[in-house]
């Protein structure tokens, strides 16, 4: 599955999220998801239209979609040369998709803060100039060489690619600006691509507040949006503590405790479905008294990639996909209902699979 790095400075709440997320899975349901390891988790995607899919069909076997968690720790100031974990954190988080940077937006006397106050901007701007210069260092690392090679007589087209990409790049990182922010033209894209850059990422930030500031924000949060807002990204507000302490109950409990506190669903689930819009990620699924399964793919994906998800063999012998919108099977009551309301489609190899999408391939073997 596709991943999602947590950072963010120490003592900010990265653990206490990262446990919450996988640990609430585990007791889920009897899936078999486990954390990977201390830093690793699947997590399955909530989906309250897969619920209700699952209720009507009532299948033998239910499979949620899932997403991997990174809890990368070790990023202080000076990271990037070397201080705390030093480098360490820069091969996990070059490896992951996203990033959901957590910044403390509670204040808390009993918690210590790395630089002494809550000062999320600021918190903000170590991080991200961390991973800048990390970028930096790639690039320059790169610089030499890609234009020596750029500018031999025996040059490829990629090879000039990415040169100009690395000149771009190089001087937007250098001006303290995120390589996302580059304008870079597709085949320049395709040669950064090898350069794994982390401020390439998708990123959003994920402010931890304390209880009383979840449904309002405070002071810190505003200031969180604002920064946001000028970068385009979103922020989820999370409040950490009171993740951990509903991830602990029961789903009997966990329903109580949320409906006291005037909540639909635990605040993780807003954090996984913002990851999930982050990556470009939407769900399709697959149905019958078997099984009722979710799958993930990419916005945009044509109906025979989609089934390449599932095997490699239906992309190959993709023939048709018949397909119906859930929210038909919601409305109509059933999928007899849908067919006879002409709503059941046969698509074929062009066509772009929604999200929300029911379909049963046609392939050959
Ligand atoms: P990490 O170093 O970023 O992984 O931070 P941790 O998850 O270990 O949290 C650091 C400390 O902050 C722990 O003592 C947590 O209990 C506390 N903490 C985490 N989230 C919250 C929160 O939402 N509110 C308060 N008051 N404390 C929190």
């Amino acid at each position: 599955p596709l991943n999602c790095g947590i950072v963010g400075l120490p003592n900010v709440g990265k653990s206490t999220i990262f446990n919450a997320l996988t640990s609430a899975e585990a007791q889920a349901a009897n899936y078999p998801f486990c954390t990977i390891d201390p830093n690793v988790g699947i997590v399955p995607v909530p989906d309250a239209r897969m619920d209700r899919i699952v209720t009507m069909v009532k299948p033998n076997s239910i499979v949620p979609t899932t997403m991997e968690f990174v809890d990368i720790a070790g990023i202080v100031e000076g990271a990037s040369k070397g201080e705390g974990l030093g480098n360490q954190f820069l091969s996990h988080i070059r490896q992951t998709d996203a990033i959901l940077h957590v910044v403390r937006c509670f204040a808390d006397d009993e918690v210590i803060h790395v630089a002494g106050k809550v000062d999320p901007l600021s918190d903000i701007d170590v991080i991200n100039t961390e991973l800048m210069l990390a970028d930096l260092d790639t690039v320059e690392k790169r610089a030499a060489k890609s234009e020596k090679i750029a500018k031999s007589a025996s040059a490829t087209p990629a090879q000039k690619s990415e040169w100009s990409a690395i000149t771009k790049l190089r001087e937007t990182l250098g001006a303290g600006k995120p390589a996302r922010v580059v304008e870079l033209a597709d085949d320049e894209k395709l040669a950064a691509r090898d350069l794994f850059l982390i401020t390439m990422k998708p990123m959003l930030y994920v402010a931890n507040v304390d209880d009383a500031s979840l449904a309002n924000g405070n002071a810190y949060t505003e200031k969180v949006k604002a920064r946001a807002a000028e970068e385009g990204s979103e922020v989820v507000l999370i409040c950490g503590a009171m993740e951990a302490e509903i991830s602990q109950l029961d789903p009997e409990e966990r329903k109580d405790f949320l409906a006291e506190l005037g909540m639909e669903e635990p605040g993780l689930n807003r954090l996984i479905h913002a990851a999930y819009r982050l990556l470009g990620l939407i769900t399709y699924f697959t149905s019958g008294v078997q099984e009722v399964r979710a799958w993930t793919i990419k916005r945009g994906t044509k109906a025979p990639g989609a089934a390449g998800v599932i095997h490699s063999d239906f992309e190959r012998g993709f023939i048709k996909a018949d397909c119906y919108a859930c929210e038909d099977l919601f409305r109509l009551g059933s999928e007899q209902a849908v067919k006879e309301a002409g709503l059941l489609r046969s698509e074929g190899k062009e066509y772009v699979v929604k999200d929300g999408d029911i379909l049963f391939f046609k392939f050959n073997v």
